[in-house]
């Protein structure tokens, strides 16, 4: 065994992880790494100094040390996160490994050290570790500049209780909370490009995050329902999505569209959406229901249609894209690895049925009356006890059981 390890050293930010908070926040991010870089060569994961520390296996590669660190920048409440390692507290050593560090840093014109100790009973002080370190360093690199402002590359040392930790490539993570440390929503998944966008930005702030789609079968294909499986194995990369529940609504559709004003058929189809979203939403315990509508985006997404549609649920319903542009969540969903998916032909439960002129300005009492028509308490239920969960990787989720049929 050799007396270095090859590390990732995640970094996060610490406003407002005060007191216990901080804890039980640490200790989310350390279990959800676990369970997302299962495929990785790891050792352990541990909390040292406000940082959480990513063991590799002796032997890993330096590719494979990327990659993974590519993989924890995306976790949800990832500030930054730096490749490197751990070794004995030995000046030598230190230099040594500060080079290969740096060489595995990628291209780069300039750079400097930034050492620093945790303990004084480490008898070099910052300033002289970087100079000794630094003077290593441009013996490696003699063609390099060292630049204390903006340099490409900064090799941090930092010297931690008995052991030293030295990083050179950094990259910056997504940010956010971990997934687990603000409460369960029921988000509204469709298979297009602004739904996965919402849930992601909602799991980004630390909620679990469920999944409800309603797919047009069996008056439409289930093409919709594979592309939100596809989604939602995008989104299990990083702990983002735990289940989502698919429910056929074409038989209610067909039903709603035979009776009901055909200008209000498609806030019709809403509120039950809405309603037996909520109606999931409670037996998993969550908070809120989250939607990817953005203003005025489509004729459904009118101030009015939307208050028609909140007016069916109790839930708060939070709509994290409601003030973004449409250029904008599609820039979000290619960075996410979404967009491709989402932009694949599928039939669209809301436009089964579609009427030639759908109410862009719905009276919420007009809405009502063609409500009354149908047993929607009964549809709510029947439709929640047809929804099929599918389950996905999210570590912070404590599966409910789901009502096996006799
Ligand atoms: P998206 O790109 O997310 O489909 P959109 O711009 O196409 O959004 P709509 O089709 O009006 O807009 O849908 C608005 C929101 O309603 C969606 O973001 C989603 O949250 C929810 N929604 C729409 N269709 C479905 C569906 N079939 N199943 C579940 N939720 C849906
Ligand atoms: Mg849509």
């Amino acid at each position: 065994m050799s007396d270095f390890q090859r590390i990732c050293l995640v970094h996060y930010h610490e406003i407002g992880l005060k007191g216990h908070n901080r804890a039980t926040f640490e200790m989310r991010l350390l279990k959800n790494l676990e369970v997302i870089l299962a495929e990785y060569p790891l050792v352990t994961i541990h909390r040292i100094a406000g940082r959480l520390c990513v063991f590799l296996k002796e032997g890993t590669s330096y590719e494979v040390a990327n990659a993974c660190a590519d993989a924890i920048k995306d976790v949800p409440g990832v500030a930054r996160v730096s490749c490197g390692y751990k070794c004995r507290r030995d000046m030598q050593e230190m230099g040594r490994l500060a080079v290969l560090a740096l060489s595995e840093a990628g291209d780069f014109g300039s750079f400097k050290v930034a050492a620093r100790r945790n303990h004084t009973d480490f008898p070099i002080d910052s300033m002289q570790m970087n100079r000794e370190i630094g003077a290593a360093l441009c013996d490696a690199y003699p063609e390099k500049a060292v630049r204390m402002k903006d340099p490409d590359v900064t090799v941090g040392v930092e010297v931690v209780q008995n052991a030293v930790y030295i990083y050179a490539r950094s990259i910056r993570g997504i940010g956010g909370l971990p997934v687990g440390s603000s409460g369960k929503v029921m988000c509204l998944m469709s298979s297009g490009i602004d739904s996965p966008v919402a849930l992601w930005r909602i799991a980004r702030r630390g909620a679990v995050c469920l999944g409800v789609h309603f797919s047009g079968r069996p008056q439409t294909l289930d093409t919709s329902e594979f592309l939100v499986d596809d989604i939602a194995h995008v989104l299990e990369k990083t702990g983002c999505v735990a289940r989502v529940y698919v429910v056929p609504l074409g038989d209610y559709q067909r039903e709603i569209s035979v009776v009901a004003p055909p200008a209000l058929r498609i806030i019709l189809y809403r509120r039950l959406m809405f309603k037996v979203a909520e109606r999931l939403a409670r037996r998993e315990g969550c908070g809120a229901l989250v939607t990817g509508e953005s203003l005025g985006q489509v004729a459904s997404q009118t101030l009015e249609n939307l208050r028609a549609t909140d007016a069916a649920v109790e839930m708060p319903v939070f709509r994290p894209l409601i003030g973004t542009d449409k250029v904008d969540i599609i820039d979000m969903a290619q960075t996410l690895g979404t967009f491709e998916i989402s932009s694949m032909e599928a039939p669209d439960c809301c436009t089964l049925f579609m009427p030639r002129s759908p109410e862009t300005h719905a009276k919420l009492e007009d809405v009502l009356a063609a409500e009354a028509l149908y047993p929607i308490d009964q549809w709510v239920e029947e439709l929640a006890d047809m929804a099929e969960p599918h389950d996905y990787v999210c570590p912070a989720y404590k599966r409910k059981k789901v009502k096996v049929e006799e």
